[in-house]
């Protein structure tokens, strides 16, 4: 039985700490542990942003960062939105790049890779600054090896559909930071007893939204629906990745706004698919949307054609079997 998603740990990581002025000279520390103030901002007010990107190995031996770029402009976002100090980009892409270079020789072969969590906190000793930034900070890039996430099998998800409540406070959604995630689990556990659901899908006031990690994806036919971006929810890197992938594949592309009513009357069609997207699961097929007391299949209830493919596209392009043509691979 491999380790559970996220549980083994390369022994260094690269991190860097703000002083109130200045950057640290980004160091390798080792990653057991770090020295904390128990006052320090991020414990009482969750001053917390992370990101998930993955590095992969390709047949010819190359490890190869997917969509690098976009995943420190995002986290750049968050720091800014929690008013942490602000992040050096160049930097930070140099200690993601050095601390997967360290470990190039433990990047697993696809479908396994290289999970990389580069997180950012404050630090200031301040337990009076619940409404005050913290003016001090530290940055880290842990690195995980994960393997097969699809190991056990593709199964289709259970969704619980979410009317009432939010996942988080919506002008929190797009970013990527501990609290959220906080906010979401209590509805999460109800719904893994209750209807013993995977996720729950937040569609607050009826508005199809995400699950509590992951964007959702309406595939009908060839067109694919999914939430126009807006300050409410997390602005996914897989998504956009499905999305130009299925704009290159001729599909009809529609970012807008997704009703519970809609998403149902579509769902309940043979052909219709749904899936969730992220960094971890890639693109997950969704078989069962429950509301209201009520299972609803999507299509058939089972894993989709048009799901498989966008997915095998995309671990294509990372796995080094398809050519790079939008330039999302960064080459150690
Ligand atoms: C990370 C995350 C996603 C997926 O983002 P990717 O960049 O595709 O990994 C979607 N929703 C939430 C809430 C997330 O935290």
């Amino acid at each position: 039985m491999a380790a559970a998603f996220g549980t083994v740990f390369m022994p260094e990581m690269a991190i860097t700490w703000f002083d109130g002025s200045n950057w640290s000279v980004p160091e390798m520390v080792s990653s057991n542990s770090i020295t904390l103030h128990p006052g320090a901002h991020v414990l009482h007010y969750s001053s917390t942003c992370f990101e998930g990107l993955k590095a992969f190995r390709h047949e010819d031996g190359s490890v190869n960062i997917f969509r690098m770029d976009r995943n420190i402009a995002r986290l750049s976002q968050s720091s800014r939105l929690l008013g942490l100090p602000a992040l050096d980009e160049a930097t930070v892409a140099q200690m993601i790049k050095d601390t997967v270079a360290r470990f190039a020789d433990e990047v697993p072969a696809p479908p396994g890779s290289l999970y990389i969590r580069p997180t950012h906190f404050g630090t200031e000793p301040a337990i009076g600054k619940a409404a005050v930034p913290s003016v001090t900070s530290c940055f880290f890039v842990l690195v995980s090896p994960v393997g097969d996430y699809f190991a056990g099998g593709d199964k289709a998800l259970r969704l619980l559909l979410e009317d009432q409540g939010m996942r988080c406070a919506p002008h929190m959604g797009m970013i990527k930071s501990g609290g959220n995630y906080a906010s979401a689990l209590q509805p999460i556990m109800r719904a893994r007893e209750t209807v013993q659901a995977d996720q729950v899908l937040f569609c607050p006031g009826g508005d199809v939204q995400e699950t509590g990690a992951a964007n959702f994806l309406l595939i009908d036919g060839n067109e694919i629906i999914t939430k126009a971006l807006d300050q409410s929810f997390l602005h996914g890197v897989t998504r956009d990745s499905i999305l130009t992938l299925a704009r290159d594949m001729g599909m009809q592309v529609s970012e807008r706004e997704l009703t519970v009513d809609e998403l149902l009357e579509r769902a309940a069609k043979p052909g219709c698919e749904a899936a969730l997207s992220g960094t971890a699961a890639v693109l997950t097929p969704v078989g069962t949307l429950i509301y209201q007391g009520k299972e609803h299949a999507v299509g058939q209830g089972g894993v989709g054609e048009t799901t498989r493919k966008l997915r095998q596209a995309l671990n294509a392009i990372q796995w080094g079997q398809a050519d790079d043509t939008h330039g999302w691979l960064t080459r150690i």
